[in-house]
């Protein structure tokens, strides 16, 4: 038996009529348990379609009933097998003929051609992102259905709570992660684990679904050089958050139009922590030698670090193994690079950090001043050495520090005009010093400053770090 109640009667039958499949029809009654999505789905379907029969007496049965024979008729002629069920207006298919055993097997043979040795992995699930406006233009209807009064309406289908729906990506997990486990004998799906399996769907034929979201909410969409979409995800979300009801209505079909087919079977990819499945470990503290604002580089030689593993099934590699485990992290992304990787001793990390506030740190900025600037600025900015520089506690990182005025050592700086309110500076401090603030000054905290030695205003547009000059860890032979 399903575990529903009197009060979903109406949704249940509102939205079978609308097109959604039956576990869809199960996470907008907020089924919490995942049991009721691993029956067959021909089954559940039956039951679904028994239980809003039930409902004779209510008002909405004559809207319910024509559908229904439609989509009898509509089975007996395409002999389908699934009785009619088209392919669900909201999930596109993913939690029908795509969440089946069979899909299990695929993403498990994807899995063992990596041939990782790894006794966990997380599943990670990427859906159209259409899926949401036609999510949200299902937990509407059943509410908003009857205009006439769709307070009395919403109260009386137990109004479908937004937040407690269950989202498709969690019910495909509670549905594929069981047969995967078994198809991958010593494997388990776990929450966190260093194998992380990605399942991404994609429906080109509905794409255009978001589009009228960008006039509604153009702020929402900006177009970024990594994206090949501007609707990503995440975008039509925040889209969706900000547009009412009523103005959503407008635009957006409901129910969603019936689509031709369901997603394409999934494209699998295994993205896995290379330190973590070389050694076999569960897990990882990380440290570093200082670190950055989120909006800096740090290019040259990079920044030393140290991963301390955690239950590592493997104590040694030998140097061509690191030096592949090396590889394979450069090769997995632009924006990273490692070099040197060695093991070292428990004794080296706290060298590392040792190091943090005497070391020196050199780095590049691009300032730009209200005033014009002249060869004679430049040149004086290129004599200055070991300035002592007295900085209270910056304004943006007050709440997790202690108010204190830190001296700290600006070695030397040298200037590159760019044009007459634009030039590179280039700089090289006592670790710690807060570069941004000896640019603008925060208000006077950190004086001096360059605004006071410029007499002008200033802005950091940019900054990057050049080198932090640690000699650690030792460098080894390419
Ligand atoms: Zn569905």
């Amino acid at each position: 038996m399903l575990p529903l109640k009197e009060k979903d009667k109406a949704i249940v039958g509102k939205l079978l009529a609308s097109g959604c499949c039956a576990r869809c029809v199960l996470r907008f009654c907020c089924i919490g348990v995942p049991d009721a999505y691993r029956h067959g789905r021909r089954e559940t379907l039956r039951q679904l379609r028994a239980f809003a029969e039930e409902n004779h007496n209510c008002q909405n049965v004559g809207q319910l009933e024509p559908a229904r024979k439609r989509s009898r008729l509509e089975s007996e002629e395409a002999a389908d097998e699934d009785e009619g069920e088209g392919v669900c207006v909201v999930c596109l298919g993913v939690l029908q003929h795509l969440s089946d055993a069979s899909q299990a097997v695929q993403i498990a043979d994807a899995v063992k051609k990596e041939k990782y040795e790894v006794d966990t992995l997380v599943l990670s699930i990427s859906l159209p992102a259409q899926v949401c406006v036609r999510e949200r233009s299902c937990w509407l209807p059943p509410c908003h259905f009857d205009q006439r009064s769709p307070r009395l309406a919403r109260a009386k289908c137990g109004a479908l709570g937004r937040r407690d729906v269950v989202q498709v990506k969690e019910a495909f997990k509670w549905i594929v992660q069981g047969p995967l486990a078994r198809e991958l004998g010593a494997v388990a799906v776990a929450a966190k684990s260093p194998l992380e399996v990605s399942v991404c769907f994609a429906h080109p034929e509905t794409d255009a679904d978001c589009h009228f979201l960008a006039s509604t909410c153009p702020d929402c969409f900006k177009v970024s050089k990594n994206k090949q979409s501007a609707f990503t995800r995440m975008a039509v979300a925040k889209a969706l958050e900000k547009i009412p009801d009523d103005k959503f209505l407008e635009r957006s079909p409901r129910p969603p139009s019936r689509p031709s087919s369901g997603c394409a079977p999934p494209e699998v990819r295994c993205v896995h922590a290379s330190v973590l499945a070389a050694f076999g470990a569960r897990g990882f503290n990380f440290s570093s030698s200082g670190r950055e604002d989120v909006d800096v580089r740090t290019l040259g030689n990079g920044r030393p670090f140290a991963l301390e593993l955690l239950n590592p099934r493997k104590s040694q590699l030998s140097p061509e193994s690191m030096k592949n485990v090396q590889q394979v992290i450069n090769a997995s992304s632009e924006k990273v690079r490692v070099r040197d990787l060695q093991m070292v001793g428990r004794d080296a990390a706290s060298r590392m950090k040792e190091g943090e506030e005497e070391k020196t740190k050199s780095y590049r900025a691009l300032v730009w001043t209200q005033k014009s600037i002249r060869e004679d600025d430049v040149a004086f900015v290129n004599r200055i050495e070991d300035l002592r520089v007295d900085q209270k506690t910056p304004l943006r990182v007050l709440h997790r520090r202690a108010l204190a005025v830190r001296q700290r050592l600006v070695h030397s700086m040298s200037a590159d005009l760019l044009d007459e309110h634009h030039f590179r500076l280039g700089l090289r401090t006592q670790a710690g010093t807060y570069i941004k603030e000896f640019v603008h000054g925060d208000f006077g905290r950190t004086k001096p400053n360059l605004c006071q030695l410029l007499d002008t205003h200033a802005d950091i547009l940019e900054l990057d770090v050049e080198s932090v000059d640690v000699d650690w860890p030792p460098a080894l032979p390419d």
